[in-house]
């Protein structure tokens, strides 16, 4: 049971090599072969147990498979505007875990061209826009700066394919419920199946199952 035996995009198993991870951990073995498959996911896991990788292996395969199919035809779509338009947003409840996540996710995607950002309160807005001007392909954030750039325009999720929310319980004690409601609906999704979600939780009381109801279709269920 070895990374590179799994449908990752070839690439992406060299820098996780790179990493220095060989076995996946629990939560891993289970989590990417059902999120390459393509469903949506609910899965239990506590921090330490490798769930940043969990999701991140999937959506950044994904993003290089896709990207060799259209060519970088939405890349040349969303050039030299204002607005950028992610195809991921991974939602986290605070800061450092955010940058925890953009840190992990910048060394998977190494020299890939998948182009990764993160933004989160508590610091000057400006720098983090600036980065949005180049680009994104995965916009790791947190749902109050998120909501903000949203209301600013200079991000729109019109076209997010995968969306990942990593403690997803802490987000909701947090109080974080009604903006990262207001964050899905933003979403275009209308047949089942445009849009990838993956939901991470340590817990899983009423809310995170309403939540999960709410957000996912026709999921799986991985408790490790
Ligand atoms: P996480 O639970 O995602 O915060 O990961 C906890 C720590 O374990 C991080 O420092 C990861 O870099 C590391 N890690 C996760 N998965 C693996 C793996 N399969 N092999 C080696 N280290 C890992």
């Amino acid at each position: 049971n070895v990374f590179s035996e799994t449908e990752l995009h070839d690439d992406l198993k060299n820098n996780i090599e790179r990493c220095k991870y060989v076995k996946p951990t629990p939560v891993q073995r289970y989590a990417i072969p059902i999120a390459v498959a393509g469903r949506d996911l609910m899965a239990c896991a506590q921090t330490g147990s490798g769930k940043t990788a969990a999701f991140c292996f999937p959506i950044i395969s994904g993003i290089m498979k896709e990207r060799l199919a259209s060519e970088f035809s939405d890349m040349k779509l969303c050039g030299g505007s204002d607005v950028a338009f992610p195809t991921a947003l991974i939602l986290s409840p605070t800061r450092e875990l955010s940058c925890q996540i953009y840190a992990e996710a910048t060394k998977f995607a190494y020299q890939t061209g998948v182009k990764i950002a993160v933004c989160y309160g508590g610091a000057p807005i400006g720098q983090q826009l600036r980065v949005l001007e180049r680009g994104v392909d995965i916009l790791v954030a947190t749902p109050g700066r998120l909501v903000d750039m949203i209301e600013r325009e200079r991000i729109s999720l019109k076209k997010i394919k995968y969306l990942a929310l990593d403690e997803a319980d802490r987000m909701l004690d947090m109080g974080f419920e009604h903006q990262i409601r207001n964050i899905v609906q933003q979403m275009h999704m209308p047949p089942p199946g445009d849009r990838q979600t993956l939901l991470f939780s340590a817990t899983f009381p009423d809310n995170i199952q309403k939540l999960a109801s709410d957000f996912l279709s026709n999921y799986v269920f991985l408790a490790v």
